[in-house]
């Protein structure tokens, strides 16, 4: 990956990024707001120090997509309940261990006993299911677009294979209702996204032509390498000073203009769109998660357990909604490195390295 982390390259398209900002259009509506809608960019912005090299008339929001970050406490809580049966193996993904619930994280469960396994596929969940016939298996399922054709194509074979102690838990979410959600929000104020890469090579670019289209905001997708967001900045940017608003493709060399349509048709034959799914520090938001049809009712774990969210507030210090939102930096919160840090979480953007204030205190903090 050297060529997209070649200094050079990035000195060139700083020049460029400032000349644009330069520009008398551009400085009559400073400053310029982008944000990155995927927590993996937020990652790179903070490891390679990004921000610190643009103008300071361009500030970059950290957006909502980290899964991890926006799984609401309720449904660490759910988690907890499952796995306390004495006859469940709860799995999931390693991220989600840390999440605080309520009272405590999965980890912690662990530690008190409960049968809770990390795993890195759904696939290994049904492997557990089918070595632990006399046990019931409850695979976890968080993420966007990009996790939930795996989890479509576990489920798809659980049935095919028969294996009837294999339940999923379904907490995947979809992105764009969320974008809409915070176009519409009078609070945040946005000039143009950085698109989510991963998403997008599942999902392709049609889904987001509303946002350009609608809103006449710039929507470019973008690769993970800090030569990819300088050069997808850029381009949001030529876009801005010409008035134009645009999906755009920087991602090309992975991201194909209809996605992945065998992931897409296996997603569309599992799940179904819920009426309204709930964000950890955004609230509600319409048809922005998905749970599975009713004809695999049989492995829901929602079904199988009888679960009842409550709904649990986030504690008042805590201010991710507001980060989120990009109202806030992650060192304005005020437990920002001392009662929350990555060791201890109070807050969801601090479990994941893709969240802003994790990223913030790793790449940061230490500077
Ligand atoms: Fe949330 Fe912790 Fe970040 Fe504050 S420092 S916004 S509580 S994650």
């Amino acid at each position: 990956v050297d060529e997209f982390r070649d200094p050079a390259l990035a000195k060139q398209l700083l020049t460029r990024i400032a000349q644009r900002m330069a520009s008398p259009v551009l400085q009559a509506r400073a400053p310029i707001r982008i944000m990155e809608v995927c927590g993996g960019h937020t990652h790179s912005i903070f490891r390679y120090g990004l921000e610190a090299l643009l103008p300071q008339t361009l500030e970059l929001i950290h957006g909502p997509g980290c899964p991890v970050c926006v799984l609401p406490r309720e449904h660490v809580d759910d988690c907890l309940a499952i796995a306390a049966q004495p006859d469940v193996i709860f799995t999931t993904f390693g991220d989600a261990m840390r999440v605080p619930g309520s009272r405590q994280t999965l980890q912690q469960a662990r530690a008190g006993g409960a049968d809770i396994r990390m795993v890195y596929s759904p696939l290994d969940a049904l492997q557990i299911a089918r070595e632990n016939p006399q046990r019931r298996v409850v695979f976890f399922g968080l993420g966007f677009e990009t996790t939930m054709p795996a989890t479509a194509l576990t489920v798809q074979q659980a049935v095919g294979k028969q294996v009837d102690n294999f339940f999923l838990l379904c907490h995947h979410i979809t992105i764009v209702p969320t974008l809409k959600a915070l176009l519409d929000d009078e609070d945040v104020c946005v000039d143009a996204f950085i698109g989510p890469g991963h998403v997008s090579m599942v999902i392709g670019l049609e889904p987001y032509g509303f946002i350009a289209e609608q809103y006449r905001k710039p929507f470019i997708i973008s690769g993970f390498e800090p030569l990819d967001i300088l050069q997808s900045i850029l381009m949001l940017l030529d876009q801005l000073v010409e008035g134009r608003a645009e999906v755009g493709n920087q991602y090309s060399r992975v991201v194909h203009e209809q996605g992945n349509i065998q992931a897409q048709q296996a997603v569309a034959e599992v799940f179904e769109l819920r009426e309204r799914s709930a964000w950890r520090g955004l609230g509600e938001i319409d048809q922005s998660g998905v749970r599975l049809r009713t004809r695999y009712a049989a492995l829901d774990a929602e079904r199988e357990f009888a679960l009842r969210s409550t709904r649990v507030d986030d504690p008042a210090e805590c201010r991710c909604g507001e980060v989120l939102k990009g109202q806030l930096q992650p060192q304005q919160c005020p437990l920002f490195g001392s009662g929350c840090t990555p060791a201890q979480p109070m807050g969801a953007l601090m479990v994941s390295s893709e969240g802003a204030c994790a990223a913030c205190f790793q790449y940061q903090r230490n500077d």
